[in-house]
């Protein structure tokens, strides 16, 4: 099970950009990567096209888990945006989450972005811990 993810700070601002522009609906993406390690943010369009959800383009993410495989990376995350709240997997979350990776939530505190990394598993989130590096 695992416990934790590593990204460097350019792969937290990308993600951070992609859902400060999607505001103020909810933005996501694929995390890539190996062993833990994110070598790659993907940006997924919200078909949803909601403040409250998200509904990965189907199409766009049947490309992005190609180019995945083809780069023998493995799919290590989820990361969607909650601009209204709450800082943590919400129950739709929960109930959704199809993919055993972590699943990062970006939400703003005041009017700054963070995130927070969940594992959610059999109806339940734990949070991951998230390190950040050059
Ligand atoms: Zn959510």
């Amino acid at each position: 099970m695992k416990r934790q993810l590593t990204l460097s700070k350019n792969h937290w601002q990308e993600m951070l950009d992609h859902v400060d522009r999607q505001v103020s609906l909810e933005g996501c993406g694929l995390l890539a990567g190996k062993n833990d390690r994110v070598e790659k943010v993907i940006f997924v369009r919200n078909q949803a096209q909601s403040p409250a959800r998200f509904v990965m383009d189907p199409y766009e993410q049947l490309q992005a888990f190609d180019w995945i495989e083809s780069n023998g990376l493995d799919l290590l995350g989820i990361f969607h945006s909650h601009p209204a709240g709450p800082e943590t997997a919400s129950v739709t979350d929960i109930a959704e989450a199809a993919y055993e990776v972590v699943h990062l939530i970006w939400f703003r505190d005041q009017s700054r972005w963070q995130a927070r990394g969940f594992w959610i598993e059999n109806g339940y989130a734990t949070e991951v811990s998230l390190q950040i590096v050059e």
